[in-house]
């Protein structure tokens, strides 16, 4: 027999964790027939309601249910690598709680995972369901990553997925503490299967990104796999040298043909505020790589466990 670990983040989910399993459980006969046994760890990622105990309900009806509880929010990203370090599975899938990660594709994926693929990924076509603001920033994000990053990072991308052993191994090694993990994906390489699906609202509760959460996860993802932005400031400081070399020639010889007196100081106020401008900004860049190598170099764990079953 083989096994296949499910791992499942919850944060303040008390109503879809039964829901889930319910649904999971529907999957169950196909895997028994292929003589691959499912285990199911739900992270509870410091949630403040009764995801624990809805967890612990399951599991004095169900060995096979697992709980790792945190002892705070650590976020998901921090759940889902615990609940990799815990999968004792062959085989192992990350999926949200709110069924939004449909399980019935779970047969397709294990069967490209059987020809051989290392993982078999899944991206949403389309955003249905989501603020057109959000989908518009989504889009931008991926396209600027597109241009910024070697690593491969897909538009629509889910984390939905199922890895061999093998690749949740590679995972495991990259001991980050800044984790953006759909850049984690793409740059241990192995073969990936892709599946599309239509989006899927949310089946109970409510989502636990806020706008403002998502950007600033942007900015993890962007500084922790591309260091393109520390070159602004070398390319900005090129250009404006050129600028300032062209309007000094030609003030020299407007000076010699016309003998123009100095003039327009509104000019150099509107010079000095922009120059400066772009000089925070670039300052603020590094000051953001600086934050995350510090981050980095505190060597914090991840996540701390506060209970496991
Ligand atoms: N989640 C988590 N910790 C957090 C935020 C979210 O474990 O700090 C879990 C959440 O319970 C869910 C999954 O991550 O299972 C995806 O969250 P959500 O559905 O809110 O995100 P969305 O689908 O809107 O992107
Ligand atoms: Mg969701």
């Amino acid at each position: 027999m083989s096994l296949l670990s499910v791992i499942v983040p919850c944060y303040n989910e008390e109503e879809s964790v039964a829901l889930f399993y319910c649904e999971l459980m529907k999957q169950s006969s196909y895997f028994a027939e292929k003589g691959v046994d499912i285990e199911l760890l739900y992270i509870d990622d410091g949630s403040r309601d009764r995801t624990a105990e809805e967890v612990k309900k399951l599991r004095a009806q169900d060995e096979r249910v697992h709980l790792l509880s945190f002892s705070r929010n650590f976020g998901k990203e921090a759940a889902m690598y615990a609940g990799l370090e815990h999968a004792a599975g062959d085989y192992v899938v990350l999926m949200d709680v709110d069924l939004q990660d449909p399980p019935a594709l779970l047969p397709e994926m294990f069967s490209y995972v059987e020809q051989g693929y290392d993982s078999v990924a899944t991206r949403r076509v389309n955003r249905k369901g989501e603020p057109p603001i959000r989908s518009f920033f989504a889009r931008m994000f991926y396209r600027l990553m597109k241009k910024i990053s070697k690593t491969e990072m897909m538009d629509g991308a889910r984390d939905y997925r199922m890895m061999t052993r093998q690749m949740v191994d590679a995972i495991l090694s990259m001991q980050e503490y800044n984790r953006f993990t759909k850049g984690i994906f793409g740059w241990v390489g192995f073969e990936t299967k892709w599946l599309e699906y239509e989006n899927v609202e949310r089946a109970r509760g409510e989502t636990k990104w806020s706008f403002w959460k998502l950007f600033l996860y942007s900015l993890d993802g962007i500084t922790a796999f591309s260091t393109v932005p520390l070159l602004l400031a070398s390319v900005v400081g090129v250009v404006f040298c050129v600028i300032a070399f062209l309007m000094i020639l030609f003030i020299i010889v407007r000076k010699l043909i016309f003998g123009d007196p100095v003039s327009g100081w509104p000019s150099l106020v509107c010079i000095i505020l922009m120059t400066s401008g772009v000089q925070f900004f670039c300052t603020g860049i590094l000051g953001q790589y600086l934050a995350k190598t510090y981050m980095e170099v505190k060597r914090r764990p991840i996540y701390l466990i506060k209970e496991i079953q």
